[in-house]
Order: structure tokens, then sequence, then C-alpha cells
């Protein structure tokens, strides 16, 4: 976490989206939503018909979101559990299967965070054998399908929670301004410095032997392309300015050596 994460607002943008979860058939599976949410910053945890709740696999699996458990509401049906929200999203392993407008994991975020402050939103997820009733879907406005294998496309529930959290999160991120990633600890080179670079190179190149003046070819041109690639940074730059530094001195006292005069 960058260190100008502010966690609270975070959590505050994410508080109009609950997570519900429709007939949850392990218990386990429970307690590995509520961490995926908690990880993500999460908090409102809706169960509609879990089989067996609470229960201690449950409790087990969430680990330090357990507090996530104790707040969870219970309710008898998925209509009880978004009966007062604006905007109810389906999740299906399966593709186009259902009659719903499709969205798009990276579609989620956007709709779910957009301009509508005060909206309550579901996040809703079927049982792990047989996902949403039909019924269900019809509660639902829009569907998500993460786009998985074609070989095995039923994600695990907690695993299918978590991803599309995380989409939340990165909106969440973005509209925070803190989803860049921190600062490099040094200044980069500049233009100047890197042109001071490659004059240093280039004579002490011409002075070991290595770079023919009279027929230069490419050399200077192919170099300048890998160090830009890089993007090297001040210190780094030094690094290789001293380098060439060390080889003319040993230059240096070699010719020193050679000559008669010495
Ligand atoms: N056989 C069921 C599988 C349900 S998996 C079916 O075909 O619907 C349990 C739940 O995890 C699903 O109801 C859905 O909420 C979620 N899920 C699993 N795979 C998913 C995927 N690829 N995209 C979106 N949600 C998925």
């Amino acid at each position: 976490m960058s260190e100008t994460t502010d966690e609270a607002a975070i959590g505050q943008l994410l508080a109009r989206v609950r997570i519900v979860l429709v007939g949850t058939v392990h218990s386990g599976n429970i307690g590995a939503a509520a961490r995926a949410m908690k990880n993500m910053g999460l908090r409102r945890l809706y169960l509609a018909a879990p089989v067996e709740f609470p229960h201690r696999e449950a409790t087990y699996r969430a680990v330090q979101a357990a507090d996530l458990l104790e707040s969870a509401v219970v309710t008898a049906s998925l209509e009880e559990a978004v009966a007062d929200c604006s905007l109810v999203i389906g999740t299906s392993a399966r593709e186009r299967r259902i009659q719903l407008p499709q969205l798009g994991p990276r579609e989620l975020g956007p709709l779910c965070l957009g301009e509508r402050r005060g909206e309550e939103i579901a996040l809703v997820f079927g049982r792990e054998d047989s996902g949403l009733s039909n019924e269900e879907l019809r509660l639902c406005h829009w569907h998500v399908h993460v786009p998985t294998s074609a070989d095995y496309s039923s994600l695990n529930l907690a695993a299918a929670v978590q991803l599309l959290c995380y989409e939340l999160r990165m909106t969440a991120l973005a509209q925070q301004g803190t989803l860049a990633a921190p600062p490099w600890d040094e200044p980069l080179a500049t233009v100047e410095g890197m042109e001071r670079f490659y004059e240093h190179l280039d004579a002490t190149l011409t002075d070991i032997g290595f770079l023919n003046p009279a027929a230069p070819r490419q050399l200077m041109t192919r170099l300048r392309r890998l160090f830009n690639r890089v993007r090297m940074d001040q210190m780094e730059l030094n690094i290789l300015r001293g380098i060439l530094t060390e080889i003319g001195k040993i230059r240096a006292a070699a010719g020193r050596e050679s000559s008669p005069n010495s």
C-alpha cells in the first residue's frame, strides 16, 4: 500500500457496495469471501439463505475478517437482501446464458463508483453448485462474467468475490489518485546529463579502440537506444561516468608507461 492511500476515504467510496452471497453451501467460502472483501476495503456482507451460518469453518477461513462475519446481515431470500438497492449486479460463471445486459469486470468499478452518490448497490454471487436461479437473476439489472478459460469457466466463489472486489478497489484507488506507483527514489537523468555521458562514452570508446571515428557505423546510435530504453537515474549515470573516468585514468597511466620519456 502506498503511504498516501487514505484507507478511510477508500472505505467510504466502497461502502455503497454490499456483497450478497446467495445460498452458500460451503461455510468456508463465506469466511474466505469475507477475507477477500476486507483485503480490498469492502465491509458489507449479506448472506441470503446460507445453508449453515454461523459456522466455525467460516470463522476459520475469515482469519482477521471475522468482524465482517459478525456484522453480516442474514436474510431469508435475495429479494430481502437487495430490497433497498437501486442497482443490483449479478455474477455468473457462464457467458450469455442470461438475458441481462452483460458487464465486463473492468466496467464494474466505474459503474458502481460513478457519480450517483448515496446509491445502494448489491453485487450478488450464486451457489457453488448451481449459481443464481432465474427468479434471482430477474432481480438484477446487469450481470458480470469474469472471462475465464473455456476449459473450466467456474471460479471458486471466494475467488470470484476476490477478483471483483479487486476491480472495485482499483477504481476507488484511481478516484483517490493513489493508484500511481510511488516515485522513484532518485531523480531521473536529464537530457543534458545524458548528452555529457554520450560524449564521455564516445571519447572513451575511441580511446580504447572500440569505436573508429573514421568508420563509426551505427555504434553510438545503438548505444543511445540501449541507454534511452533504460531511462537511467542520476545516481546510475554518475556510476557509469565514474567507470569511464577510471578507464581514462588507466589509459593515461598506460600511455605514460609506454612513452619513452616516462
Ligand atoms: N455451476 C454454477 C457455478 C457457480 S460458481 C454456474 O454455472 O452458475 C459460484 C458463483 O461464483 C457463481 O454463481 C458466481 O457468483 C461466481 N462465479 C464463478 N465463476 C465466475 C465467473 N467466471 N465470473 C463471474 N462470477 C463467477
